[in-house]
């Protein structure tokens, strides 16, 4: 067996939760107009921050609305999370077999749109990197401290690709039975979406939900103003929201970032992404260092901010540019250890520093 590298016993292992986005309370001068309730939880292995602004409310009210959206978080996480040892999706990976396996609708939902942007995208973007994942220690397993040899990313790509999951109506069906999802790239966003609208369902307008990083916005924030968001500058081992390359003002519309500079392995000095590039079967190699992305609804914008970190600045930019109503901001880290900036044409629109 060849091996890609060698690796020393010495391995180091750096992991942090990805919160690529801060939420800014304060809005210079202006004087709130709405009450504001906040509350903060976590879910999916990572924290989710919710903020209403509208009329007081008491606390019994506060308490009713936080705890129903934590209990539809543990029920989110019950249908889609790889960390649920008893959830759909762990089940699903779990089910060696090449039958149809019944599925919920929320499953198939997410998994039809991963299927749409793996097409789109030409493979840059792919659930079934779950065995990659899990390998490089990104996933629900401890991981390798070595690098894979060649056989190893041989039988991967036997598994993975867009073409390896059929569905229909009601069902998914492996082209292998070793076939495994890995959803983390769309779920965060999915759910900020869920939670958004299960809040608007209660009554709520003004609504900024935000899981893992990635954001739903809706309405306004307490000063009646669109909701502002920090966009951190991607400096390895930078506090969130210390050190920020933008803030943008959103209203209606959700943003998602993916990032090296936080969930990151070191190996033998070599930094692993936890994004990996499904088409070599290993981490992305390249100097994109961030990207976010805004659109209507998280779901789309948490995809395609993943996608765009696989396929780099260069195409990646145009990747954004070319799909309909999204917008990004890609920062790309110099050899000399600057960053640089690239906006499609439309982002200036949100900026708001
Ligand atoms: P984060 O979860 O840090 O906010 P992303 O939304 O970009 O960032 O998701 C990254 C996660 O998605 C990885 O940790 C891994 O579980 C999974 N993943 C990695 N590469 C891909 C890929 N090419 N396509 C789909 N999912 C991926
Ligand atoms: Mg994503």
């Amino acid at each position: 067996m060849k091996q890609h590298s060698r690796l020393s016993k010495n391995t180091t292992s750096i992991f942090c939760q990805s919160i690529l986005l801060l939420f800014l309370a304060s809005c210079g001068s202006d004087k709130p107009i709405y009450s504001e309730f906040t509350f903060n939880g976590a879910t999916m292995g990572t924290s989710y921050h919710v903020v209403l602004a509208g009329g007081p409310l008491d606390i019994q009210m506060r308490s009713i609305i936080s705890s129903r959206v934590d209990s539809f978080l543990i029920s989110y996480n019950h249908t889609l999370s790889t960390y649920d040892d008893q959830s759909e999706i762990t089940r699903f990976n779990r089910n060696q077999t090449i039958d149809p396996i019944p599925a919920s609708e929320e499953l198939l939902h997410v998994v039809r749109t991963s299927l749409e942007f793996c097409e789109r995208s030409g493979g840059a973007f792919d659930i079934t990197v779950m065995p990659i994942v899990n390998f490089f220690g990104f996933g629900f397993e401890p991981g390798e401290s070595r690098f894979p040899t060649v056989d190893e990313i041989d039988a991967w790509l036997q598994l993975t690709g867009c073409d390896r999951l059929a569905l229909d109506d009601s069902t998914i069906t492996k082209s292998d039975p070793r076939v495994s999802i890995d959803l983390s790239a769309i779920a965060k966003g999915d759910a900020a979406d869920h939670v958004a609208l299960f809040l608007t369902e209660m009554g709520f307008e003004n609504i900024f939900a935000e899981i893992g990083g990635e954001i739903r916005t809706l309405g306004v924030n307490k000063f009646g103003k669109p909701w502002k968001i920090g966009i951190d500058r991607p400096t390895f081992g930078g506090a969130p929201g210390a050190d920020l390359q933008h803030v943008i003002a959103l209203s209606n519309m959700a943003v998602a970032s993916s990032g090296d500079y936080r969930n990151y392995r070191e190996v033998e000095g070599k930094r692993i992404s936890h994004t990996i590039d499904p088409r070599t079967g290993s981490p992305i190699d390249h100097n994109l260092a961030a990207v976010s992305v805004i659109t209507s609804n998280c779901l789309i914008a948490d995809g395609l901010s993943t996608s765009t970190m696989v396929l780099g600045a260069e195409v990646g930019l145009k990747w954004l540019e070319d799909y309909p109503n999204a917008e990004g901001l890609l920062i790309t880290r110099e050899e000399d250890g600057s960053f640089k900036e690239y906006m499609t044409s439309g982002f200036k629109q949100y900026l708001a520093d």
